[in-house]
């Protein structure tokens, strides 16, 4: 059993080192349409696979840190690293260029690591997994990644390197900092945003918080 949900984002990005002149030397936005695949072998107490009221505060938060932002690659060219971070409030820095390909990448290995940190209570597959991510940069063209490509084209090792500007982290809770905190490294310390060094790992997912599982309600 697959299901699908959509997001969207309003984003901003040069991409180096590619052929369209338009992509590579001006700055430019996309409203992009981020399509998540989820796959599992059983379903749920209430006979879904996976509520999508629980992807609320973890997959659409993660996405939603992305909505109205710069992004870049993190090796451009120094000065114009500086200047959107000088003028823009919201700007993500990435250790990889900006493509659509690239992007579906990360928001799968993303998705999966957040899904494998958080708990199942309501009969949910344990096993469940992201298993693609359409990511719609036009209209008219999107990258569609799956499973095997994170063992060719992507390097794991990149997935927490990004960096977010201090209005995207007091966007985003506690938890889901946390989370990232913890395996990047990066201390977040936005304003909105409060690190407890010793709260418990990333199980703020209630999927049944006034009964127990198997009630009939
Ligand atoms: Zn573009």
């Amino acid at each position: 059993m697959i299901i699908r949900k959509k997001y969207r984002v309003e984003m901003g990005h040069i991409v180096r080192n590619c052929s369209s002149k338009r992509c590579s030397h001006s700055m430019h936005g996309h409203s992009a349409v981020i399509e998540v695949l989820l796959q599992g072998k059983h379903l749920d107490h209430a006979g879904m696979l996976y509520d999508f009221g629980l992807m609320k505060g973890t997959v659409k938060q993660f996405i939603d840190m992305f909505d109205h932002c710069f992004v870049f690659w993190d090796k451009d060219d120094p000065d114009y690293i500086k200047d959107i971070q000088h003028w823009s409030d919201r700007w993500i820095a990435l250790p990889f260029n900006p493509t659509a390909e690239l992007l579906s990448l990360f928001f799968m290995d993303a998705i999966n690591f957040i899904i494998s940190h958080t708990t199942m209570l309501n009969g949910e597959d344990e096993d469940l997994v992201c298993t693609g991510v359409i990511y719609h940069e036009t209209e008219s063209g999107y990258a569609q990644c799956c499973l095997k490509d994170l063992d060719t084209m992507w390097d794991s090792n990149n997935l927490f390197r990004f960096q977010l500007s201090d209005a995207v982290k007091e966007d985003i809770s506690q938890d889901l900092a946390l989370l990232i905190s913890r395996k990047s490294g990066l201390l977040i310390t936005g304003t909105g945003v409060r690190i407890n060094p010793g709260c418990t790992p990333y199980k703020q997912v209630n999927a049944n918080p006034t009964g127990q599982p198997n009630d009939w309600r």
